[in-house]
């Protein structure tokens, strides 16, 4: 048994917040009392106080890169990673060696998962070999535990392709994860076409690239009533699109990244390849976009898409370098510099996008803090500041490296054990 004393309570479904304490049994809440009012009982405490008491977060769009490129990542790597973020559920992506488009390799990392102390998923790929050609079997995959079906890492380019796949996950009640970037539209992958890449004498990715099959997938939900989820939003059409589709109650929903509400295609001049991301970051009008879309509940959910790369391939030229940064232990930290101390989110409402939606969203536990549910909580200081290190993911690709972050994750507890403990 565990008591958390002298907390402020904040769970970001309910919006209740106040000094409570909390009681925790066999991995249940069993008891949330007002802060001194939990009647004694022999349990281990921890002591909460001036600290926030949330929910766990919740990161639908993670790269742990295992099986295939374990010298990136492995999922328990990366679940060290997530803990340290705050993060108690992550969805893995499929973009691996094999891919999760068959049982085994779809087991295998559900498996290897479930040893890590938090709650890791495993998607499945939308077509075999993420070649866009043939559907998987998305029937078995789905009752082998495939929490959703996506390529991500690259687009479904074939509009017959994608819809028979909408029908059938539709059928399932599944959504598909969608990583919208035309091809046709990509000279260079990774820096926005624009005034960036005319400096390093490239062409770079469109904004075309994205939101023209963001228009067409809106259309293929508008026919098969299929949920979809528009990952890393990087343009301002893009966020109007689903905006009106929203409006038009489409089951269309959107992710964020904290790169992508951060920064603008500056960056790549400053950070180089530590900056090149797919889609690519883009202008300071696309990055109000986002953060308006965040404010008014047209992107509704914060993903990271942490993407582990070696030192050594991102040191490669730029055109040359993969794709991609880490991001699940600065995430939550940038929220709340750059969405939260600036007024545009409460400090509830970025829980929300962190938690509570990605867990509905994809349809599994968490997001929430109540009696009777499973102990998946968060407990952080978010006026502390500290500096960004290396972190414990396997990589360290990020351009946030030693730059001041609001937030300190003191514990991460998940189905009632603490997981994770900043000493
Ligand atoms: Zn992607």
């Amino acid at each position: 048994m565990t008591d958390i004393l002298g907390g402020t309570l904040l769970d970001p479904e309910s919006g209740k917040a106040g000094l409570y304490d909390l009681r925790i049994r066999d991995g249940i809440i069993t008891e949330i009392a007002e802060g001194g009012k939990l009647p004694a009982a022999e349990a281990d405490v921890i002591d909460a106080t001036g600290r926030i008491v949330t929910a766990g977060l919740v990161d639908p769009h993670v790269h742990f890169r295992d099986p295939g490129f374990t010298h990136k990542e492995d999922i328990l790597t990366g679940a060290e990673a997530a803990k340290r973020g705050g993060y108690t559920s992550v969805v893995m992506m499929g973009n691996t060696s094999p891919h999760p488009d068959n049982l085994e390799t779809l087991r295998y990392m559900i498996e290897k998962g479930a040893q890590t102390g938090i709650r890791v998923y495993a998607c499945a790929n939308v077509t075999m070999g993420m070649e866009g050609k043939e559907l998987t079997d998305l029937e078995a995959l789905a009752a082998a535990g495939a929490v959703l079906f996506t390529d991500d890492g690259l687009p479904v380019t074939d509009a017959g392709i994608m819809r028979e796949a909408c029908k059938r996950a539709q059928a399932l009640g599944k959504m598909i994860s969608l990583h919208e970037e035309d091809p046709a539209f990509v000279k260079e992958s990774g820096v926005n076409a624009g005034a960036v890449a005319k400096e390093l004498g490239l062409s770079g990715a469109s904004r075309e690239a994205e939101y023209s099959m963001v228009e067409r997938d809106i259309a293929i939900v508008r026919e098969t009533g299929c949920a979809i989820d528009v990952q890393h939003v990087s343009c301002k059409e893009s966020v109007e699109l689903i905006r009106e589709a929203k409006k038009e109650g489409l089951p269309v929903h959107a992710e964020a990244t904290p790169h992508h509400f951060t920064m603008t295609e500056d960056a790549v001049r400053q950070y180089g390849t530590l900056a090149k991301v797919n889609p690519p970051i883009r202008t300071k009008e696309d990055r109000a976009a986002i953060i308006e879309g965040l404010k008014d509940g047209t992107i509704d959910m914060i993903a990271t898409d942490h993407a582990p790369h070696a030192a050594e391939e991102k040191a490669l030229p730029f055109v040359k370098a993969p794709s991609g940064m880490t991001g699940l232990e600065n995430a939550f930290s940038l929220g709340l510099r750059e969405l939260v101390r600036p007024g545009h989110l409460t400090l509830t409402e970025l829980l929300r996008l962190m938690s509570t939606n990605p867990a509905r969203i994809v349809g599994i536990p968490g997001g929430y803090v109540r009696e009777g549910a499973e102990a998946d909580l968060l407990i952080f200081d978010p006026d502390t500041e500290r500096v960004a290190d290396r972190g414990l993911s396997r990589s360290s690709n990020t351009p946030f490296t030693g730059q001041r972050m609001p937030g300190v994750v003191h514990t991460v507890i998940c189905k009632g054990k603490t997981v994770y403990e900043n000493v």
